[in-house]
């Protein structure tokens, strides 16, 4: 640290990403990524002029993603807005809402992050000891609501009553619904926005839609909330998205059976694992993700996280007090998961 660093700024614990390993022969399971290509509409999107057309900037109102997208959840192309990954969309939000604000004691390492540059008083409630989310500890609180749905790094989902419920005892606050991972078998509150002024959804296309390293994201609510994030956005970075990133973004929403492919294999292939780690006496929190939080019997959760990472498996393992136990293991092809099968035997 410099001794030019702003006060505000000292001392800060900066959100710590996975690992992007350069070793190629390492099967890669950390960071919650698509083991499927984008589709192919995606590929072929960015192969047009659109290469040439980098020396111009990009739409501020990134109008042909924000058109796909609106299309796809079925809402006005002014209830949406893109960001430069989830995260930005996040960081803005927690600018706009983040002066008072909860979330729960485990969840995105991000939020934690967030509140503390962004935020004034940050407030952690405690998950239940199955590691679920208390629903009514988030009924009628004082300041701005925060949930990853399905939650991370847990995997487990409520349901959109749940939700629903939430938001309703919080007509006063913004609910902020973070759907990175639900399109993974939980249920989306977006259908809620026509009924609820306080809802602001934010999901990814890092994940489902297998386009990580775009870092495309999409907020869907209100128009005024959406207004808000937008003046800061106009604030701080105008191009936020890049124009290569805006094509591949609005090819993907259009390709929807592509989509729900890939989604419904993830899903088989997670199901089929935790079958044969409970049956090998793992503990497995139920997951509703595209990856799963699992306790390995007769050894630490970092022992077995170093143990893979000697088989040349990368998983992710949280030194944390309350989640120490359990790997998070992402879930890819199905030879990726025998890999894992594959190191049952010496437990
Ligand atoms: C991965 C993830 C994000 C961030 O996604 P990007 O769009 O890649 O920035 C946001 N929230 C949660 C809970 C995530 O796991």
């Amino acid at each position: 640290m410099s001794r030019f660093l702003k006060s505000s700024f000292q001392g800060i614990e900066p959100y710590t990403p996975g690992e992007q390993p350069k070793n190629s022969k390492l099967i890669k399971l950390n960071t919650n990524e698509s083991p499927y290509p984008p589709s192919p509409m995606v590929i072929e999107a960015i192969h047009t002029e659109e290469l040439e057309n980098l020396k111009l900037y990009s739409d501020p109102e990134a109008k042909v993603l924000v058109e796909a997208a609106a299309e796809y959840y079925n809402v006005d192309e002014d209830q949406i807005m893109a960001g430069n990954g989830s995260d930005e969309l996040l960081a803005f939000s927690f600018m706009a809402y983040g002066e008072k604000i909860y979330f729960p004691n485990v969840s995105y390492g991000f939020y934690k992050v967030y509140g503390r540059i962004f935020g004034e008083k940050v407030t952690m409630i405690p998950l239940d000891k199955g590691l679920k989310i208390k629903v009514k500890d988030y009924y009628n609180l004082d300041g701005t609501v925060i949930i990853a749905n399905p939650n991370a790094p847990t995997g487990i989902a409520l349901t959109k009553d749940e939700i629903e419920q939430i938001i309703s005892c919080n007509k006063n606050n913004l609910v902020i619904i973070d759907e990175a991972y639900v399109d993974f078998g939980a249920e989306s509150v977006v259908c809620l926005l026509g009924q609820y002024d306080n809802l602001l959804v934010i999901q990814t296309l890092s994940k489902s839609r297998s386009l990580a390293g775009a870092r495309i994201g999409v907020a869907i609510g209100n128009k005024e909330v959406i207004r808000d994030l937008k003046n800061i956005k106009y604030s701080f970075n105008p191009y936020n998205l890049n124009r290569l990133s805006m094509v591949a973004g609005a090819a993907a929403f259009k390709d929807k059976d592509y989509f729900e492919k890939c989604c419904d294999k993830i899903k088989d292939t997670r199901d089929r694992l935790v079958k044969d780690l409970e049956f090998a006496g793992f503990e497995v929190l139920p997951s509703k993700a595209n990856f799963i939080f699992a306790k390995p019997p007769g050894i630490s959760g970092e022992e077995y996280f170093q143990q893979l990472r000697k088989n040349n498996i990368l998983v992710r393992h949280f030194n944390e007090p309350l989640i120490k136990d359990y790997v998070r293991i992402t879930i890819g092809t199905d030879e990726e998961m025998n890999a894992i099968r594959e190191q049952l035997s010496v437990l």
